[in-house]
């Protein structure tokens, strides 16, 4: 075997991190189903045509970062999800789901990017998404930031996330803001980086976006998106900040902040932290008007984000813990079958419940204290003869005798409901 070790940029997740990757999947599906988002699924892998047409021929995700593999003669190809929105899209189209908008979906699962991986930036991560497909109003946009703030709210991470929002304005208003970036950067072609020489032919927007030093220097001089933005663009944009202002939802404007992906329109946002260095954009999202008619489908507004759950999961600080649980310890040989079926017996009224299977007493005390147990019931030869138990507090070391019929009603105590 050549290496033991999970392949470059995937890991395996422990317990102690699922815990915390559970915590944040569960507490935003939950925040989702609130708004009345459902959780759906959708392929891992799907034809490589749903993403290339979707995010961009150009973009940094088709040119570079996908899984692809050949799956016919004929030379079809799929690829493992990058990220969630275009198969969520693709979905939509052939289940017919435009018979019933607004569609509210919540999606959860692994995602795929062949990138440099480094804290926070790995090869397969994880998401946590939702997705709007129908409302075109600036309001639906308000609404699915005001979730995105309420998850992180309550991960308690509210205080160390600030939101950007940005506008991408409408066609018209990104045809007039392209040409005038072209033209700028066009000026200072040999001061940019070789990717963003390429992109400037096909999607000079995305310039905005390099993490290249180079380039930050010549974007910080470049012409901003505000001084092209037609009237509607300006007035969708003005709604959404005024519904985010009657929350009390707070926001940095920032010019600057462009999608990687081609298919945003109007409003676009991320969360970010300080906390986690380069890699600090935790959830991001925005409004992708034009997405589901360029894959051939009826056209659908749309609004949605996507967040990474390590990333997320690296800022908790608090560990969620596993329930405790009972420990069942027999005394001795005869006691084990007794001791298997009150074991049983109590698991399927719900208790979460141990039993060592081998050593003495003391050992198996031991072992229960270990595994974090707060209570032993302990089944003794003398003690089955009379069918009760011993429960020890393993806090405290107080017991009691219990008769094993009013086992689970004492038992309550420890793992109520
Ligand atoms: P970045 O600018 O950090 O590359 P992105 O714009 O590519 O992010 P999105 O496509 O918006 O990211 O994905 C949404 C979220 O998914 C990100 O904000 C981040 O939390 C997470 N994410 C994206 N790529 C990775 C990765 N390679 N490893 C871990 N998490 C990731
Ligand atoms: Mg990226």
């Amino acid at each position: 075997m050549r290496t033991l070790q999970p392949v470059r940029g995937t890991r395996d997740i422990l317990p102690a991190e699922m815990r915390r990757h559970r915590a944040v999947a569960e507490t935003a599906r939950r925040v989702a189903a609130q708004y009345g988002y459902e959780q759906m699924a959708t392929p891992v892998f799907e034809f490589t045509e749903v993403f290339k047409r979707t995010l961009g021929e150009h973009s940094d995700v088709v040119m570079k970062e996908m899984y692809t593999f050949p799956v016919s003669e004929e030379g079809d190809t799929v690829t493992l999800r990058p990220e969630g929105t275009a198969g969520f899209a693709r979905a939509y189209i052939a289940n017919g789901m435009q018979q019933n908008l607004p569609v509210k979906a919540f999606y959860t699962g692994p995602m795929f990017r062949h990138e440099r991986p480094q804290k926070g930036r790995l090869r397969q991560f994880h998401q946590v998404g939702v997705e709007l497909l129908g409302p075109s109003r600036p309001l639906a946009d308000v609404e699915i930031i005001a979730m995105g703030q309420q998850v992180l709210a309550e991960l308690g991470l509210s205080e160390s996330i600030t939101l950007e929002l940005n506008t991408l304005g409408d066609l018209e208003s990104r045809k007039a803001y392209r040409a005038a970036l072209v033209e700028y950067f066009a000026g200072f072609k040999d001061k940019l980086s070789a990717d963003s020489r390429h992109r400037l032919d096909r999607n000079p927007l995305r310039i905005l976006d390099s993490k290249d030093e180079g380039d930050q220097a010549v974007v910080a001089d470049a012409p901003t998106f505000g001084d092209y933005l037609n009237q509607h663009s300006q007035d969708f944009f003005g709604q959404v900040c005024e519904g985010l202002d009657a929350l009390g939802i707070g926001y940095r404007l920032n010019s600057r902040l462009v999608r990687g992906l081609d298919y945003y329109s109007h409003t676009c946002f991320e969360f970010t932290t300080t906390a986690l260095g380069a890699q600090g954009t935790v959830l991001a999202g925005g409004r992708y008007d034009d997405l589901i008619e360029t894959m051939g489908g009826p056209a659908t507004p749309g609004t949605g984000w996507a967040a990474g759950i390590e990333r997320l999961s690296m800022l908790m600080d608090r560990d969620t813990t596993p329930t405790r649980p009972v420990a069942v310890v027999p005394a001795g040989g005869d006691a084990e079958m007794a001791a298997l079926r009150i074991t049983q017996d109590l698991r399927g009224r719900g208790f979460t419940v141990d039993m060592g299977y081998s050593g003495n007493m003391k050992k198996r005390l031991k072992r229960a204290n270990n595994a974090g147990a707060c209570a032993a019931v302990i089944l003794g030869g003398d003690e089955l003869a009379q069918s009760v138990a011993t429960v020890r507090n393993l806090d405290t070391g107080e017991q009691e005798t219990v008769a094993l019929d009013q086992l689970p009603g004492y038992l309550a105590r420890y793992q109520p409901g």
